[in-house]
């Protein structure tokens, strides 16, 4: 069924009896030509771009909850192609274009709102690192706008401008920044791969990944054992586990990271601010809720909830920024856990086990990166070799340090990002 206006009035018409369910509910088949181990953003991009790209439909994404239940549908939606380095840039600017056409490609209504991203600074120091950032953007074909603090306070007044501590000068703005709605856009891929054959296989738990003579050849699940010529580990925060499956350990770690969100209010915040001075950024629901999150728990963690430090550290740096905050009631907290890699970039590859690719590292960023990470996951699995944009998430480049990207300039060790 396509979706539109007409079909919402013929709906109408019949009391919304003629609604059919979004995708299929299949049992797992015995044996498919690709497996994917994860149902969200990323496994269904993969799973869509696999089938419309290149023609591979005999595929199955194996969710062990269900779809949407991990980091896709718990992030703070935030959309932006803002990274600095060669690597990362073309990746982000590549993604950037296909949330530009993602509704009408999924004919899927994501609510993606590129209502502009303001990066603050707060020293002489931050400005010429966001200056730099800029140029690296416009370089990259993509857009940024260095603004004065004048400039700011006409677009954003209700900041705390004079506090003495981190007084604000400037913010980089980057008009095509904004969010989208979280789990519209796992939905909207499940549909587009179920639509094409895909099987989505919710509520099966990959237990174990078989191998045989150094290629893989199948999985077993709680559903039931799978044969497979290509296995696919996609899973997020749990890819050191998954791919422990597989007898390797990966540069992963994994930590929580926690969002918030206010009751609903009328419209104050248009854009989606990101604080210099501390971990802290915020936009406005289309519902009105605020929506903030800060920096991780700094403790590995496989549960998807938070710690009380790390309320207090976000709900500070709020109050610091814009004491209005102070008057909305928060009315949920949660947390997802975080795949971080130690350069903080990720990592989309082959594994030394034939047939086996690996697909994870995304930090606290991957919402952004779900369009391209699928399409270039689908490239390396169905052509044999990586896709431009991609290329240098290499895994290897832990090994032997050769092309590391250290995205935040903190070196490229776990837990300084
Ligand atoms: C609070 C928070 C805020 C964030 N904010 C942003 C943001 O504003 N912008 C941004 O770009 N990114 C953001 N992120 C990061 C982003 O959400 C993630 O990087 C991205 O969603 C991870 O990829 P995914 O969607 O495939 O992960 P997931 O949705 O977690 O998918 C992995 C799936 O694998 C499944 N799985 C795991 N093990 C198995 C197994 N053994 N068998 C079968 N299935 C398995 C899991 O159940 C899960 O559904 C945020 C994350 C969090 C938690």
């Amino acid at each position: 069924m396509r979706y539109s206006a007409f079909q919402i009035a013929k709906q109408a018409l019949g009391l919304g009896n003629g609604w059919q369910p979004v995708w299929r509910e299949p049992d797992p088949k015995p044996a498919y030509d690709i497996v994917i181990i994860g149902g969200g953003g990323h496994g269904l991009a993969t799973a869509y771009y696999l089938a419309k790209n290149h023609g591979l439909t005999n595929v199955a994404v194996l969710e062990k909850g269900y779809i949407g239940s991990g980091n896709i549908g718990r992030n703070t939606t935030m959309v932006r192609a803002n990274y600095y380095l060669p690597g990362n840039s073309e990746f982000y600017s590549h993604s950037l274009k296909l949330w530009e056409s993602m509704e009408s490609e999924l004919n899927y209504n994501v609510m993606h709102s590129q209502r502009g991203l303001i990066n603050l600074f707060h020293s002489d120091g931050q400005r010429d690192a966001m200056a730099r950032r800029g140029n690296a953007m416009r370089n990259q074909g993509d857009d940024a706008e260095l603004l004065t603090k004048s400039q700011l306070r006409r677009m954003i007044p209700y900041l705390d401008y004079d506090q003495t501590r981190f007084p604000i000068h400037g913010g980089l703005l980057h008009r095509r920044g904004g969010t989208a709605r979280h789990d519209a856009v796992a939905w909207g891929y499940a549909r587009g791969a179920d639509r094409r054959g895909v099987d989505l296989i919710q509520n099966c738990e990959v237990t174990g990944i078989d191998i045989e003579d150094g290629r893989v050849t199948g999985v077993q699940t709680t559903r039931g054992a799978i044969r497979a010529g290509k296995v696919a580990m996609i899973a997020a925060g749990r890819s050191g586990r998954v791919a422990e499956l597989a007898g390797m350990r990966l540069p992963i770690e994994s930590h929580v990271l926690q969002a918030y969100v206010t009751e609903g209010l009328k419209p104050a915040i248009n854009h989606v601010i990101s604080y210099g001075m501390g971990h802290f950024y915020i936009c406005q629901s289309d519902k009105g809720g605020l929506v903030f999150g800060g920096d991780l728990d700094f403790y590995p963690s496989y549960a998807q909830r938070g710690n009380l430090p790390g309320v207090e550290q976000v709900m500070e740096a709020g109050m610091t920024l814009m004491p209005m905050i102070g008057r909305a009631k928060v009315l949920r907290q949660w947390g997802g856990v975080m795949d971080m890699s130690p350069d903080g970039s990720p990592i989309i590859d082959r594994t030394d086990v034939d047939g086996l690719y690996v697909n994870c590292g995304w930090n606290y960023g991957g919402f952004k990166a779900v369009p391209a990470s699928g399409w270039a996951t689908a490239h390396l699995m169905a052509t044999g070799s990586p896709h431009e944009t991609a290329a240098r998430f290499r895994l290897n480049r832990f090994r032997d340090g050769v092309g590391v990207m250290d995205e935040e300039g903190k070196g490229a060790q776990h837990n300084l990002h």
